[in-house]
């Protein structure tokens, strides 16, 4: 059976009013079945029923972390299984959503790394972990207004289906977020950086993973990252820079004693001159056996001030979701016989 929210919302089956009926339950509503669209005559409900499923997932589990944000694991129709997190934060209720099962990338410090590649998510398995989070969350799913893909998963090694999912959460009759407030993180793959430029209704925005500014410390952290070179990931995001004019922000997981030399941070800073940028300093997420450790807060701040002082736009992200294994880059199964050991190639 097909999955009604792996499709366009200009796809969508029924015509005129009807069609409009449909996607504000399913968009607006949040509508858990077809069922439920009472407004719709219960033969066209049932003649729905009988083509299209609804819910992606076959099971959601929750884990609530006592800083208030929430972890949800989602078992897919096949058995498998991945996760996206809420952060109800302040004024801003962000979530953030998975790409893949697993993920190819195998970056040295992240939890999800470890687990090898499982397979894609579908552009309405990627979608329907927004609707289910407001549905767990008693919110309606425009209530979500701030989306990151930093979830499981390479982004931009799921190209077709994410963007189609970016597609769907900014359409107007669909989610209708705004682009401002959809993130699109990266491993810091050039070919599709400059894809994503391209992509000129979309205007999403860009963050790249480069967490070192020296090949010898990137490849040791990001293992996959010898084919993509550190310049040419540069001036794909110069290029990325020129074409949609938007800022570009780069991510920098602190790692104690591996990337936070303060000669580290005058290199960052260097590679980064004449782009209009932001650095994401976040603190690592310890896990087991990732054999890595956090920067200590003194450490961070030293790395900090170095950038500021050579005028870097910069920030230190706070970390969230520690206790229920929902802080960045903690995404990973207790089963891990959910992940099969094929390798997508990067
Ligand atoms: N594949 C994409 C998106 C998913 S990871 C990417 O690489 O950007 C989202 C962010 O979390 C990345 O910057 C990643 O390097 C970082 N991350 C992963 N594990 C982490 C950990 N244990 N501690 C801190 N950051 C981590």
């Amino acid at each position: 059976m097909r999955l009604l929210l792996d499709l366009h919302p200009d796809a969508y089956p029924l015509e005129g009013f009807r069609k409009r009926q449909l996607l504000e339950w399913v968009f607006v509503q949040g509508a858990g079945s077809f069922e439920a669209m009472t407004n719709l005559p219960a033969d066209l409900r049932a003649e729905l029923a009988g083509e299209f499923a609804l819910n992606p997932f076959r099971e959601i589990e929750t884990v609530r972390s006592t800083d208030g944000s929430v972890k949800y694991l989602f078992t897919l129709h096949d058995g498998r299984q991945m996760e996206a997190v809420y952060m109800p934060y302040l004024d801003r209720r962000t979530i953030c959503v998975s790409t893949m099962v697993g993920c190819p990338a195998k970056c040295a410090f992240c939890a999800t790394g470890a687990m090898g590649f499982g397979r894609n998510l579908t552009p309405g398995e990627i979608v329907g972990q927004v609707l289910a989070v407001a549905g767990g969350e008693g919110i309606a799913p425009r209530e979500l207004r701030n989306l990151v893909f930093m979830g499981m998963g390479e982004p931009l090694l799921n190209y077709d289906h994410t963007m189609l999912a970016a597609r769907i959460l900014l359409h107007p009759q669909a989610l209708g977020m705004s682009k401002r407030r959809v993130t699109l993180s990266t491993v810091g793959l050039p070919k599709g950086i400059r894809r994503l430029a391209a992509e000129d209704d979309l205007g999403i925005k860009l963050a790249i993973s480069l967490h070192a500014p020296d090949e010898e410390t990137r490849q040791r952290i990001i293992p996959t990252g010898h084919r993509n070179s550190i310049a040419e990931i540069m001036a794909s995001a110069r290029e990325y820079q020129a074409v949609t004019g938007r800022r570009v922000t780069f991510e920098y997981s602190m790692l104690r004693g591996v990337n936070d030399q303060l000669w580290q941070a005058r290199e960052l800073a260097s590679l980064l001159r004449g782009l209009v940028s932001h650095v994401n300093l976040i603190p690592m997420n310890p896990w087991d056996g990732s054999g890595f450790e956090s920067s200590t807060e003194e450490e961070i701040q030293a790395f900090y001030d170095e950038l500021e002082a050579r005028g870097v736009d910069v920030s230190v992200r706070r970390s969230r979701g520690k206790d229920a294994g929902a802080a960045c880059g903690q995404l990973a199964l207790k089963r891990p016989d959910a992940v099969t050991g094929s390798v997508a190639s990067i």
